[in-house]
């Protein structure tokens, strides 16, 4: 028994290999954005956040996957799938601004729940014409 009382802030943590491998299973979240079962906990609070660097020398996406009720993530490089446009919630903040939510990977999936919580995330891939 500890007498810490409440935990200020729950611990961030990555999903192991397994629950990896059992993520990437089933729909794709391109197909089906929205929240899924967590390999980890049971709870069906597994998000997505998925990001194409306007830098990259070839097209990519860069995904965070995080589970809202465990805080585990896990973050993956995939090739961008040729004629999807993916919406970017976050393009509203300035280049700096980014850089310093980046900066600090928890704070940046923090910002991320956050996001889902007040419906601006998932965000929208729709096929280019
Ligand atoms: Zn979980």
């Amino acid at each position: 028994m500890t007498a810490q009382g409440e935990q200020a802030a729950p611990q961030w943590g990555s999903f192991t290999g397994d629950q990896v491998a059992a993520l990437t299973r089933g729909t794709s979240f391109l197909a089906e954005p929205r929240e899924r079962d967590c390999p980890a906990c049971g709870r069906r609070a597994v998000r997505a956040y998925l990001n194409a660097p306007p830098q990259a020398r070839r097209p990519t996406l860069v995904s965070y996957v995080w589970c809202s009720a465990c805080h585990r993530f896990v973050g993956t490089r995939a090739a961008h799938p040729a004629g999807i446009v993916v919406s970017d919630p976050l393009a509203v903040l300035s280049a700096e601004q980014r850089r310093e939510l980046e900066g600090s990977l928890v704070g940046f999936l923090t910002h991320l729940d956050r996001l889902w919580d007040s419906g601006v995330l998932p965000q929208t891939f729709t096929a280019a014409v």
